[in-house]
């Protein structure tokens, strides 16, 4: 196996397009597992040491952060406190401190687990994904390319750069269900973003789920249900159940439907009232 390590965006989109089948490794937390199935490949380019794909990026009205930025330099961050500390929540679930330390965002994304944990508070966040490659460079829509994976699927020569979303006006939560406190895969994760009006009520709302579907994706029966609406135990109640006829058609035939539809509700319900106690809000 040969191994090049790349030191800057340029020269790694130029290793892509000059080989036949080149990989990519960052973290290798994933990757380093594939190696068990898939052999060992013949080429591979490390992006790890690559300063640009590292940086955090703060404007005036979104925040941009690079393929290679790890969960800790995530959880680190102040940037992720306040209304986005439901992203700093779910990156700080991920495995354990050394896997942490290794696993980046944009492994996370690449590798698109139902059960990757930054996927749902981004997708609340309505990210976009930067890729590039020697044919330019591709931005799409992170729940597009989620729903549309085999067509848009990141080709072997594209480079995920960054991911870029607007700064919420709502608050950001994150909750998860692992069978353990650490080291644990998401058996269920909902992220929301919810802005409230005046009166209390919900006036805008995202949801997004992680593990209850092919890929983690939106929720909208329940961000219809819920708008427009205060959260009370019996708008829960109705948006939960909403949430479980989604799933029985979702998970049809599934041995883990009838667990998680019931852990579902736990999940979901976490999430929103942490969401509310941000906003001030005395609920239930
Ligand atoms: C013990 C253990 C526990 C874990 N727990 C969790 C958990 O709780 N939650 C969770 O979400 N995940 C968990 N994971 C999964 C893993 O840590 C994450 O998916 C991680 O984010 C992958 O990032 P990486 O940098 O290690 O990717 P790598 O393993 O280096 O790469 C993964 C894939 O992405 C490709 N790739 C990486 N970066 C780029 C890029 N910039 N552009 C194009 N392609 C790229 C690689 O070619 C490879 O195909 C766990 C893994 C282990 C081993």
């Amino acid at each position: 196996m040969k191994v090049y390590q790349g030191d800057s965006i340029e020269n790694v989109i130029r290793l892509l397009n000059g080989y036949e089948n080149p990989r990519l490794i960052a973290g290798g937390t994933d990757f380093i597992l594939s190696f068990k199935d898939n052999g060992i490949p013949e080429l591979l380019i490390d992006i790890s040491n690559i300063e640009e794909l590292r940086r955090i990026v703060e404007k005036e009205d979104y925040i941009e952060i690079g393929a290679g930025v790890t969960f800790t330099q995530i959880v680190e961050s102040e940037l992720f406190e306040g209304k986005l500390y439901g992203f700093k929540k779910a990156c700080r679930s991920v495995g354990s401190p050394q896997i942490r330390n290794r696993g980046t965002i944009g492994g996370n994304i690449v590798n698109c687990s139902a059960a990757a944990d930054s996927i749902p508070p981004l997708i609340c966040l309505d990210s976009t994904i930067v890729l590039k490659s020697s044919r330019g460079t591709r931005e799409l829509k992170l729940e597009q390319y989620l729903q549309n994976y085999s067509e848009q699927k990141i080709s072997n020569d594209e480079l995920l750069t960054s991911i870029r979303f607007k700064k919420p006006i709502g608050t950001l939560n994150f909750a998860k269900l692992g069978l353990r406190k650490a080291l644990a895969i998401s058996r269920i994760s909902i992220a929301t973003l919810i802005e409230l009006e005046e009166e209390r009520t919900i006036k805008s709302l995202k949801v997004s789920s992680g593990s209850i579907g092919r890929y983690p994706m939106r929720e909208i029966e329940v961000e219809n249900y819920l708008k427009g609406k205060r959260l009370t135990q019996n708008t829960l109640d109705e948006a939960i159940k909403g949430l479980q006829e989604s799933m029985d058609k979702r998970l049809e035939g599934r041995s883990t439907l009838a667990y998680k539809r019931t852990a579902v509700e736990r999940v979901l319900t976490e999430s929103l009232m942490e969401g509310m106690s941000a906003l001030g809000e005395v609920v239930l």
